[in-house]
């Protein structure tokens, strides 16, 4: 193929992870060619497999940590990378409060040595997996791109502190484009059941926990506090269904290719569901049953968490299209499939 009809090559860092092996799938079947670098210190080979059945194409995979120069070197000198995706990092709220150093470590040195080497090789495209973590306390939803920033756990002060970076860099660079895409909450697997969220251990995040009590592997749901100012009681988010988040990557990528500068996009549905809204949907979607208690808020939650999505409309054309019933029964058929 001649330099000029060459499709555009991706780097997805991270790229055999939850929203990582989604978003190659949405990549592959849209044209791009895609390098994938993943250590699978939190994916599993599997999920490279699952890709190239779920697209019949091909990527290349190379096994390392970005956090490594050496290893950034052999993936840029080998392939003309047009643009990265990069979701490598850590992400688990609680560990961060347990082991900060480590976060900060992995999260900020994969980041630097990732953008080094892009300076090195003269790209300039990159879209990044930011949190609406970032976001300060807010009484008032939705919660929109220009709200105060304030972060109350080391994991979402890495991503805050990865947006900054990303900011001064591209202020120095005239060329550098890059997007910020703030994710609310990520639920759901791909339709296929081939892909989806399998968590080590005991499962911090409700979806995966209302898949393991639904499936027989934790006796029951502990449902922390029904005494918020909510609908039911009980803390309301917004869940988003990962191939919706995986599309909003691709809109996220032609945009970069577009223009130059920074841009942060919050990404979720806009709409908040509350624990008993996504066990109710979860039980008469799937046929089963999931016991549940209330217990004692957990510390730091808040009520209610929700994106104000227009401005994902307006500037990368993006809406989701799955709904609280799509995210729990594909959650639940790639649990029956796959979870331990
Ligand atoms: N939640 C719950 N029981 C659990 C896990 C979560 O009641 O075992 C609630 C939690 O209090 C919050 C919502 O479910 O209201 C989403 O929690 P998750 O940890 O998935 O996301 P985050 O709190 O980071 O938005």
């Amino acid at each position: 193929m001649s330099e000029t009809n060459r499709k555009p090559c991706i780097l997805v860092t991270g790229g055999a992870g939850f929203i990582g092996s989604h978003t190659v799938c949405e990549l592959l079947n849209a044209g791009y060619d895609v390098v994938i670098a993943d250590n699978f210190f939190n994916a599993k080979p599997e999920a490279l497999d699952a890709i190239r059945e779920i697209t019949h194409k091909d990527f290349v995979f190379m096994e390392g940590d970005v956090a490594d120069h050496e290893f950034m070197e052999k993936i840029f000198s080998a392939h003309k990378i047009d643009a990265v995706i990069h979701f490598a990092g850590y992400k688990a709220v609680g560990e961060s409060v347990a082991k900060p150093l480590m976060y900060y470590r992995n999260n900020l040195d994969t980041t630097l040595t990732l953008l080094e080497t892009m300076k090195k090789y003269g790209c300039h495209h990159l879209v990044f997996s930011s949190s609406a973590t970032v976001y300060a306390e807010s009484e008032s939803m939705p919660l929109y791109e220009s709200n105060p920033l304030g972060t109350s756990n080391p994991y979402g002060e890495t991503k805050r502190m990865i947006e900054r970076i990303l900011g001064d860099t591209a202020h120095a660079d005239k060329d550098a484009s890059f997007v910020c895409l703030r994710y609310f909450n990520p639920v759901g697997a791909h339709p296929s059941g081939l892909l989806g969220e399998d968590p080590n251990g005991i499962p911090n995040n409700l979806m995966p926990f209302i898949v393991k009590v639904a499936t027989g592997k934790i006796e029951k749901l502990r449902v922390f506090g029904n005494d918020y100012d909510t609908v039911d009681g009980t803390g309301m988010r917004d869940y988003i269904h990962v191939v919706d988040l995986a599309k909003a990557h691709l809109a996220a990528l032609e945009y970069a290719f577009k223009r130059t500068g920074i841009d942060y996009i919050n990404i979720g549905t806009g709409n908040g569901t509350s624990v008993l809204q996504i066990v109710e949907a979860f039980k008469k979607v799937n046929h089963v049953d999931v016991p549940y208690e209330i217990t004692e808020r957990r510390p730091g939650d808040l009520a209610k968490v929700w994106a104000d999505t227009s401005y994902a409309k307006r500037v990368l054309g993006f809406t989701a299209e799955k709904n609280i019933e799509d995210m729990c029964r594909d959650a639940y058929n790639y649990g029956v499939k796959h979870m331990k």
